[in-house]
């Protein structure tokens, strides 16, 4: 099995629980931005309060912000790694290309999660977090199209990217990542 991945895809399509079930199966360190976030957001500190209000709008929090978050994590920690909800845009990408070449620690495999936009809205309609409501669900859809989706050509032209079918059960799709996984 890889042991540094990352899990790529629009918001509702799963990632955050298919990463959470993989990096538990394989002992991975699951670092998700957004789950990062949102702990400093509950915490009141002055990371979490500016981020509060573009998270509930659907904008991107500030890459420098984020970028600090994912290198303290990365930095000391020994073993592979799961990284979901990051990096969002090219910017980040590049600068987490750096951060990996500086810490000698390269992704071997990009997921990428697939699933079409009706039944995105739905599972995030039913999910129901502060930041699910259908206009800011829209601009998120909006911005993942915009911002992010330019991520697979980067992650395709290195040769990394898989894509995986994310309808289904959560057991099955988590069948599909592991299959594609073992290839
Ligand atoms: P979803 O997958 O549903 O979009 P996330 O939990 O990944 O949910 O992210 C929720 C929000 O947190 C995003 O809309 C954004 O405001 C912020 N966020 C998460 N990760 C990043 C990131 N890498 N860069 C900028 N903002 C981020």
């Amino acid at each position: 099995m890889k042991e540094r991945l990352l899990f790529l895809g629009p918001p509702g399509a799963g990632k955050g629980t298919q990463a959470q079930r993989l990096a538990q199966s394989q002992d991975l360190l699951h670092l998700s931005t957004g789950d990062l976030l949102r702990a400093e957001v509950q915490s009141g500190t002055p990371l979490g309060q500016e981020a509060e209000a573009v998270m509930a709008r659907g904008e991107l929090v500030s890459d420098g912000l984020v970028i600090a978050i994912v290198r303290s994590r990365l930095e000391h920690h020994q073993g592979g790694w799961l990284l979901d909800g990051f990096p969002r845009n090219l910017a980040q990408a590049e600068t987490l290309d750096t951060l990996l070449t500086e810490l000698n620690q390269a992704i071997e495999r990009v997921v990428l999660m697939e699933l079409d936009d009706g039944i995105l809205i739905q599972r995030l309609l039913a999910r129901g977090r502060a930041d699910d409501n259908e206009g800011v669900i829209r601009h998120r859809l909006e911005v993942y199209r915009t911002q992010t989706a330019p991520l697979i050509e980067h992650y395709k032209d290195r040769g990394l990217l898989i894509a995986v079918d994310a309808a289904g059960s959560v057991e099955q799709i988590g069948a599909n990542i592991l299959d594609c996984l073992a290839k």
